[in-house]
C-alpha cells in the first residue's frame, strides 16, 4: 500500500481513532529518539579503555557480528564481540540490567517513573504493556547495578553519622516467629537492640558519601573499618557524634583530629568542623523512604543506593537524569536474578 493510501485510510478513521494512532506514532518515535543516544553512551563508556570482556576481563576481544534489537517500531543494530581467550560472546549489555531484554524503550520510561518516585503500579500503568511484577525485578536490578558505584578516598573533612532502621522480612513469606509488622510498625525494645538496622552515612566535603548497612545493633568499630577503612586516612579531619566506637575507630587508625558533637546539642559547630551535612542527609533520607511503607531490610542498600543517587543528580527527573541513571547502571554487572530476587514482594 502506498503512503498516499495509507493516509486516505487513516482520513475514514474516527476522531478518537485517530488520536490513538497519533499517540501511538508519538510513543513510539520517541522512544527510538530517547533510547538510541543513551545506548551510544554505555558503548562509550564502557569501551573508553578498549574492549574487555565481561566473562573474564580479558582485553583479547574482537567484533563478532551484529544482532539485531527492536526498539519501539524500528528494528536497530547493535555489536557483538567475542572474546579470544574465554571463547565465549557478549554485547554491551551483557549482564546489566538491560540485558535479555526485550524492551529497551520501556526502561527508559520506567526510570523516568523511579525518578518522578512512583509506584510500581502506577509506573505500570503508565508504561503499560509491562506488569508491576516485572517492574519490581526492574528496580532491584537497576539498583543492584547502582549499589556497585564507588569513588577511591575520602578527602579532607568526613562527616560520619549513624542512624537505625527496624529490622524487617517485609514481603517475606511465612514469618514463623512473629505476625508480620504492617508499614514500619515499632520495636519491642526501647533504645538500640539487635532489631535495629545501623545505616552509617560517611560525606566529605566534596560530597563523596559513603551510605550503607552496617549490621544488626548498636554501631562498633570493627564495621567502621570494614565499611569504609580502605577510603580513609590519618590525614582525614574526623567529625561524628560522641559515641565510643568513632573515638576507638579513630585512635586505632592514627586520625589525628577528631571533633565529636554530643547529641544533646549544646555545641553544634566548631569552626567548620560539624556533623550537620550528614545529619541533614540522615532526614531527607528518612523523610524519602517512608513512601516505600517499611523497606525488607534485605534490600536496604539498595535503598540507600537509590537515594544516594537521586541526591547526586539533586532529585531532578530531567533527560539529563535519566540517561545518567540507565548509563551508569549498566556500566556494573550484576548478578541479582529474577530467582535471587523473587521470594520478596514488592
Ligand atoms: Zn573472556
Amino acid at each position: 500500500m502506498r503512503l498516499s493510501e495509507i493516509i486516505k485510510e487513516i482520513q475514514k478513521l474516527k476522531p478518537v481513532e485517530q488520536h490513538r494512532l497519533k499517540e501511538f506514532f508519538i510513543t513510539s518515535l520517541s522512544s527510538l529518539s530517547a533510547s538510541e543516544p543513551v545506548f551510544q553512551e554505555i558503548n562509550e563508556r564502557k569501551n573508553k579503555e578498549g574492549y574487555t570482556c565481561t566473562h573474564c576481563n580479558s582485553k583479547q576481544v574482537v567484533r563478532f557480528g551484529k544482532y539485531m534489537v527492536k526498539v519501539g517500531l524500528k528494528e536497530v543494530e547493535r555489536q557483538r564481540y567475542r572474546c579470544k581467550d574465554c571463547k565465549k560472546t557478549f554485547t554491551d549489555v551483557t549482564n546489566t540490567p538491560l540485558y535479555r531484554t526485550h524492551k529497551p524503550d520501556k526502561w527508559i520510561e520506567f526510570i523516568k517513573c523511579m525518578l518522578e518516585g512512583y509506584s510500581l503500579r502506577k509506573s505500570a500503568e503508565l508504561i503499560g504493556g509491562v506488569h508491576y511484577v516485572t517492574l519490581f525485578y526492574w528496580r532491584h536490578k537497576i539498583l543492584a547495578a547502582l549499589n556497585q558505584m564507588d569513588f577511591d578516598k575520602f578527602s579532607g573533612i568526613v562527616e560520619m553519622d549513624e542512624t537505625y532502621f527496624l529490622y524487617s522480612e517485609k514481603g517475606k513469606r511465612n514469618i514463623k516467629d512473629r505476625k508480620p509488622r504492617k508499614r514500619g510498625g515499632s520495636s519491642r525494645f526501647r533504645g538500640i537492640s539487635r532489631e535495629q538496622i545501623c545505616v552509617l552515612i560517611a560525606r566529605d566535603r566534596q560530597k563523596s558519601t559513603f551510605s550503607g548497612v552496617l549490621g544488626r545493633g548498636r554501631l562498633v568499630k570493627s564495621q567502621l573499618e570494614e565499611a569504609i577503612g580502605s577510603k580513609m586516612s590519618p590525614d582525614n579531619k574526623l567529625c561524628t557524634d560522641a559515641w565510643r566506637a568513632f573515638s576507638t575507630y579513630a585512635k586505632s587508625k592514627g586520625i589525628k583530629e577528631h571533633y565529636r558533637f554530643k547529641s544533646d546539642g549544646v555545641e553544634r559547630v566548631r569552626g567548620i568542623y560539624h556533623i550537620q551535612n550528614v545529619n541533614n542527609y540522615h532526614s531527607r533520607l528518612k523523610g524519602w523512604i517512608q513512601r516505600f511503607n517499611g523497606v525488607a531490610t534485605k534490600y536496604l542498600d539498595h535503598y540507600l543506593s537509590w537515594f544516594q543517587f537521586l541526591d547526586i543528580i539533586k532529585h531532578r527527573s530531567d533527560s539529563g537524569s535519566i540517561s545518567k541513571m540507565i548509563v551508569e547502571s549498566c556500566l556494573f554487572p550484576i548478578n541479582e536474578t529474577y530467582q535471587s530476587l523473587r521470594t520478596y514482594e514488592y
